[in-house]
């Protein structure tokens, strides 16, 4: 993409009604406009990074044995009576009347919707283990909107239901959840920890929040230190291996890590070492929760079990705040200057500046870049601005491509251009050709190994 046919907004000002960093870069880097309280366009750049979120968790849910599906953003509210929530939920359901006068509800998550479409198709235990997932939008009227797509009103969201025969079945689901969630998470360039947390009006007996660690989270937490040294890398993981799901699960927590909700201040000094207890903040970026049968049972959705028994099927359901997640990702990467994307969701993996546009060797020279990156297949953006350079550099910072490329005619007239990474700042010169090999080969690399779960 070239800047001057791309429309990236950028402002000067620091806007003045952003409290915390990320809503402060992603308003200043042009990636969102707000439309109402709580509401935001997405604007190219951030539509970008969050297109890639969305890309990612889809890879590691397909890889998971998940199935997508897409579900309406209006529900009918008879449904949500049915579970009882339609009254439970409270003012944090957008409740929409109908030109026929039916209540509508705008989904703040799908638990009756999808729990519908098993009952009407699913009748036998040879049809399970099943879980579906959507990735759509969803609407909570939060009393408190606030700091940019962080605590929306509307917001994306990542949302995976379970049906499983028996109660064992459904806690290697939420295992399994747990280890994708982890790999999900780890690809995007993000420490999220598995703590113990509350359920809500989700409702159900276990439940895991993922956080990751900033002064700006909203939420407490509580943890051993040790816990942040624990990383899932590169393990071939099978799926459908129950023994490996719960080892992985049981790995990541076993040690002390918990939300105010769950917090227990003797437990807590009893389990953890004075020196590794850590009292911190952190941002929620999912949640898994099994349930049993609570909708299920209400909601009629039985199979025949072996022995001919009706029974209600296990149910759990597992939610990543993909919008949240733009935000999160910027909380925990960043500089004064600007956003310092990881590799992985980056809107441009790379950035060329035209140090003197209208200079003939130096706009040659950056042809000749802008078309050998895209051809290996790389997205980039080239500054092709009649511009000062200060501005350019700026403008790279603040929107955090993970690498630039600087081309100048000095450096040119000795047959270099400068390579220079956004994380470190370092900077290494060497010809165009070999810049563009050096990138293509950074992100050659392709997702670590994994066994496809079996049909
Ligand atoms: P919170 O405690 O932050 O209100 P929640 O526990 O109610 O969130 P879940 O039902 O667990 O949210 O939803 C799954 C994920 O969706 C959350 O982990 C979070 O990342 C994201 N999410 C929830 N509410 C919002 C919101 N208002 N704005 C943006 N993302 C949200
Ligand atoms: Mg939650």
């Amino acid at each position: 993409m070239r800047l001057t046919r791309y429309f990236l907004p950028v402002l000067k000002e620091t806007p003045a009604e952003a409290q915390i960093v990320s809503h402060r870069l992603m308003l200043r880097a042009g990636m969102i406009k707000q439309a109402s309280a709580g509401i935001y366009s997405w604007l190219p750049l951030g539509y970008k990074v969050l297109r890639r979120i969305e890309a990612i968790v889809h890879e590691e849910q397909q890889r998971a044995g998940h199935l997508p599906i897409l579900m309406p953003t209006l529900q009918s509210a008879d449904l949500w009576r049915e579970s009882g929530r339609y009254d439970a939920y409270g003012a944090e359901m957008l409740r929409i009347k109908d030109r026929h006068d039916r209540d509508l509800l705008y989904t703040p998550t799908a638990e009756e919707l999808v729990t519908d479409i098993f009952r009407a198709h699913v009748s036998s235990y040879k049809d399970l283990p099943l879980t579906l997932y959507q990735i759509q939008w969803k609407f909570r009227d939060e009393i408190r909107p606030r700091f940019g797509v962080m605590r929306g009103r509307e917001f994306y969201m990542k949302d995976g239901y379970n049906f499983d025969l028996t109660r064992e079945d459904a806690l290697h689901a939420y295992n399994r959840h747990l280890v994708s969630y982890l790999r999900t998470y780890e690809r995007m360039g993000l420490q999220a920890i598995p703590m113990r947390a509350d359920s809500g009006p989700i409702g159900g007996e276990d439940t895991h929040e993922f956080l990751v660690l900033a002064e700006t989270g909203e939420s407490e937490v509580f943890y051993d230190s040790a816990v942040t040294e624990i990383r899932l890398g590169a393990r071939d993981i099978d799926y459908d291996d129950h023994a490996q799901c719960r080892a992985v699960m049981e790995e990541f927590t076993a040690l002390y890590a918990r939300t105010d909700e769950t917090h227990d201040e003797a437990e807590f000094a009893a389990q953890v070492p004075p020196e590794r207890q850590r009292r911190a903040r952190g941002i929620e970026v999912g949640q898994i929760f099994y349930f049993g049968t609570k909708y299920s049972e209400p909601m009629g959705a039985l199979v025949t079990d072996a022995d001919g028994n009706r029974v209600p099927v296990h149910m759990g359901s597992h939610g990543i705040g993909i919008s949240r997640l733009v935000g999160a990702i910027i909380e925990a990467s960043h500089d004064e200057n600007g956003i310092i994307w990881p590799e992985a969701v980056a809107p441009f993996q790379c950035g060329i500046v035209n140090l003197r546009q209208g200079d003939a060797a130096a706009d040659a020279a950056c042809e000749t870049l802008y078309a050998g990156l895209k051809a290996r297949g790389l997205d980039i953006l080239y500054d092709d601005r009649d511009e000062r350079a200060g501005g350019k550099f700026a403008t790279m910072d603040l929107i955090g491509l993970p690498w630039r490329i600087t081309v100048g005619p000095r450096g040119l007239a000795r047959g270099v251009v400068e390579l220079t990474s956004r994380r470190t700042g370092e900077a290494e010169e060497m010809s165009a050709e070999a810049a563009i090999d050096r990138v293509a080969g950074i992100f050659a690399a392709e997702p670590r190994p994994c066994s496809e779960r079996s049909p």
